[in-house]
């Protein structure tokens, strides 16, 4: 049988504008990061990717390098876009990046026009699209001159294997610098990709003003720190987490006893709220007007389903948001 969505799947998403662009996000967005490499299940791949879909959630967010093995998650999307999305492409956005290390030799890295054309161009080979939504940079190059990046994406827009450009991991000055170059070009900075949670406050001190100021929009990666700031780790460390299954970025000495001092308090919190701590994590993102996109990972339906849940409570008082400060400055 064909794949058809829920024919609800508009009712209850919020969609939210990138800066000053035509740009709509999901206020919550699916990044696969985890879970949809060659190696995890492919069943559960795609039953992520409906699950979120179903529930408004237009953005999916790729990179060249994700999987493992690197490039694998980008043909795991294909399967499912071949298989069962297709019908719905115009409906989504997909992003894919360039930036980290992806193949052998010089040009298989950072930020070079010659990395950034030949890596989307594999890129769309794997995904079986012409074109992917939204192109990111990944990380700043500390060597290539920011006019030659920049260029390489006002031409990736300009050819037509993107329909919007950003950068991901720039700090406040550069990402100033690359949407003035940008904005020369003719081809907008429309978002920005960096990492923000209640344990990972950095954006707070100028990256968020330097895009209201530039009407970048953003999608905030990890707004769950991977999983902390979830009920995953409150009773110790399942055996099916991240933390103990997968070893590469979050691990068991991660979950420390200060972590989980300030997690519990936040999940008492988060039960007055009437919320689980993962929908009051990424509530909590979303209270920035800078703030598009909270971008989840999931290794399971259900955590999609969960943190979708996040929309129905918003609002934070100000002796909430003074609370919440407080168990994290403590
Ligand atoms: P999160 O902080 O959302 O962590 C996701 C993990 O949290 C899941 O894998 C799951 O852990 C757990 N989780 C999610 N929802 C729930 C829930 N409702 N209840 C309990 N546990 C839950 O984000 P990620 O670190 O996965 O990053 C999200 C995306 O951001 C990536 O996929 C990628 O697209 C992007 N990203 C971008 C980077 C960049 O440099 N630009 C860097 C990192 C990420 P478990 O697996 O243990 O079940």
């Amino acid at each position: 049988h064909p794949y058809v969505s829920a024919s609800d799947r508009y009712d209850t998403m919020t969609y939210q504008r990138s800066g000053r662009s035509g740009l709509l996000l999901p206020a919550i967005s699916l990044g696969l990061w985890h879970n949809f490499g060659a190696a995890d299940q492919l069943e559960n791949a795609r039953a992520i990717l409906h699950r979120a879909f179903s529930l408004g959630i237009t953005h999916f967010d790729l990179a060249n390098n994700y999987g493992p093995p690197p490039g694998s998650a980008e043909e795991t999307f294909a399967q499912v876009l071949s298989r069962d999305l297709r019908p719905y492409r115009d409906e989504l956005i997909i992003s894919t990046k360039a930036g980290y290390d992806m193949w052998a030799g010089p040009y298989g890295n950072w930020g070079s026009r010659k990395y950034l054309v030949a890596s989307l161009d594999q890129s769309l080979r794997r995904l079986g699209t012409d074109y992917v939504d939204l192109f990111y940079h990944h990380r700043p190059d500390p060597e290539t001159p920011l006019e030659e990046t920049m260029g390489a994406l006002d031409f990736i827009v300009r050819s037509g294997r993107a329909l919007y450009v950003g950068i991901s991991n720039y700090g406040p000055d550069q990402t100033r610098e690359a949407a003035r170059i940008l904005r020369g070009l003719g081809t907008p900075c429309v978002i920005h990709q960096p990492s923000y949670s209640m344990l990972n406050r950095r954006v707070e001190t100028g990256l968020l003003a330097a895009l209201h100021e530039e009407g970048i929009g953003s999608v905030v990666f990890s707004p769950l720190q991977q999983g902390l700031l979830t009920d995953r780790y409150l009773r110790g460390i399942p055996a099916d987490s991240r933390a103990a299954s997968d070893g590469r970025f979050l691990r068991p000495e991660h979950v420390t006893d200060e972590v989980l001092q300030r997690t519990r308090q936040l999940n008492v919190l988060a039960a007055e709220r009437g919320q689980t701590l993962a929908q009051m994590a990424i509530a909590w993102v979303l209270r920035r007007p800078e703030v598009t996109s909270a971008l989840i990972g999931a290794s399971r339906p259900q955590q999609v389903e969960d943190g979708v849940q996040a929309l129905k409570n918003r609002q934070f008082g100000d002796e909430e948001l003074a609370r919440i400060d407080d168990i994290l400055n403590a």
